[in-house]
């Protein structure tokens, strides 16, 4: 046989962006997995000979169709409804559902892409999948909510399954989406089974799944403070988003000591230089969640800033942590950062931050976590109560949060052991190289299939 042929980056992008035309999520998603994996593959040939980044970068399928419903005039609406089942190697295909204009294949395939490395990551049974619609829930009234989701979970309820794909929620999709798709579900198949998780507590949800992924993002970020004898004590801290992740992010720095300074949407961020505490967090957690009004109404309430279509990275603080959504941190904010005295950044939102700002914050020597590491603590309780679902028993809040910490910190771990380099973590490589090879190992032993 002869010499297997190595892999080259620019060869495989190529490649790559002519089988996936105009999908430029999904290439940088792509790209920065393949930049730090093809080294370690190119000295491990069996993945070459075995075609592993290529099949891996292939979704195993991809469902789209079409979600009528009716509005409150009557007038009927269409939308877009996606599953995209990246790959179920080593478990269940499992990921969020997201609700947002912008989605699109693109960003699925990225989301999917990711989630096989994360949910590698978690030492969990779990394969990967990312699905949503185009629908827009900003606006809409619950009854119209319920219909998209009844009619958006009609035709989603054909290839899912407690052992097939089990969604959970994302962007738009919280804990009213997840129950009316729930109901559904459990209406059309006529069976009781863990088939989503982010389910309410008194069907089947898990304690601490809507805390997880924030609180494994400060967890992951504390366990990395603390490989450099650091700790989030006293640190201020950039907190962007105001959704679910950076709402429990907040809280956790807050009860680790550290100091919350700014949040954010899509209209600007509110700088409070005071920072949060229990009673403005239980404000914003109202104001989000229940009136699902603007963050500015912060700023008016508690007399602070608000900078109108900007992001937080320009203020002065020690620790960052993007927790809104993909791209939301490019190379002039990257540049930002660096001059504020930024020391370390983790990733509580998915792919937040641009290749140029990563270029930027790896040439500073900043830490920085990828979110396929840092936000996995989310999917990681997702699967804690898939398997509390299997075996029909409630975990206690103490024991879940104890698991969770145990996850966030093997994470890191693995991190450590397949990114160190010359005593520096490049928690990038660690992440993709750890996450990688559990499910390479298994396509491998499994054949071409
Ligand atoms: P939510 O819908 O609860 O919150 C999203 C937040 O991001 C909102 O504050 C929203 O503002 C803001 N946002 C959305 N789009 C933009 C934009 N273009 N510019 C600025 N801000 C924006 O979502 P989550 O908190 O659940 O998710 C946040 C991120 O975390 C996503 O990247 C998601 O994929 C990722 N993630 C979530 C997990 C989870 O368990 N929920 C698990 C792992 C990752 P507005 O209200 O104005 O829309």
């Amino acid at each position: 046989m002869s010499k297997t042929e190595e892999l080259n980056l620019e060869d495989f992008m190529t490649g790559l962006i002519k089988r996936n035309p105009g999908e430029t999520e999904f290439h940088q998603a792509v790209e920065e997995v393949a930049a730090t994996v093809i080294p370690f593959i190119n000295k491990n040939p069996i993945y070459i000979e075995n075609q592993i980044l290529e099949r891996m970068t292939e979704p195993d399928r991809t469902i789209i169709f079409r979600v009528c419903w009716e509005d409150d005039s009557g007038k009927i609406r269409t939308n877009k409804g996606y599953r995209v089942q990246f790959n179920n190697s080593i478990g269940p295909y499992k990921g969020g559902l997201r609700f947002h204009h912008s989605v699109n294949l693109s960003i699925l395939k990225f989301l999917g892409f990711e989630q096989t490395f994360k949910n590698s990551l978690t030492t969990l049974p779990m394969g990967a999948g990312k699905g949503g619609s185009d629908f827009n829930p900003k606006g809409k009234s619950d009854r119209e909510i319920m219909r998209f989701c009844q009619s958006f979970m009609t035709e989603l309820s054909k290839h899912i399954g407690p052992d097939i794909d089990v969604p959970a929620g994302d962007i738009g999709v919280g804990a009213r989406e997840i129950s009316f798709m729930f109901g559904q579900y459990k209406r059309l198949k006529n069976e009781f089974t863990g088939t989503l998780t982010g389910k309410a507590l008194e069907f089947g949800g898990s304690l601490i799944r809507k805390e997880a992924t924030g609180y494994g993002a400060v967890y992951f970020m504390e366990e990395m403070l603390q490989h450099r004898g650091d700790t989030i004590k006293g640190k201020s801290c950039l907190v962007s988003g105001s959704g679910n992740v950076a709402q429990f992010a907040a809280q956790k720095i807050m009860q680790l000591g550290g100091k919350v300074l700014t949040l954010s949407d899509s209209s600007g961020f509110i700088h409070d230089p005071e920072g949060l505490n229990d009673e403005k967090l239980n404000y914003l957690i109202e104001l989000k969640t229940v009136r699902r009004g603007r963050i500015s109404e912060y700023a008016e309430k508690y007399k602070c800033h608000f900078h109108e279509g900007k992001r937080p990275w320009a203020i002065k603080a020690d620790l960052a942590f993007p927790c809104a959504t993909q791209n939301e941190l490019e190379l002039q904010d990257a540049k930002d950062l660096i001059k504020g005295g930024i020391i370390a950044i983790t990733e509580g939102a998915n792919m937040p931050t641009t290749h140029e700002a990563i270029t930027a914050i790896k040439k500073a020597n900043l830490v920085f976590a990828p979110g396929k590491a840092a936000n996995a603590g989310g999917v990681a309780v997702s699967g804690l109560e898939m398997t509390q679902n299997s075996i029909r028993l409630a975990w206690s809040r103490e024991e879940l949060e104890e698991r969770l910490k145990n996850i966030m910190r093997e994470i890191h771990q693995q991190c450590v052991n397949y990114g160190t380099e010359e005593k520096q973590v490049d928690y990038i490589k660690g992440a993709n190289i750890a996450g990688f090879v559990k499910v390479a190992n298994a396509m491998v032993a499994y054949g071409a299939v």
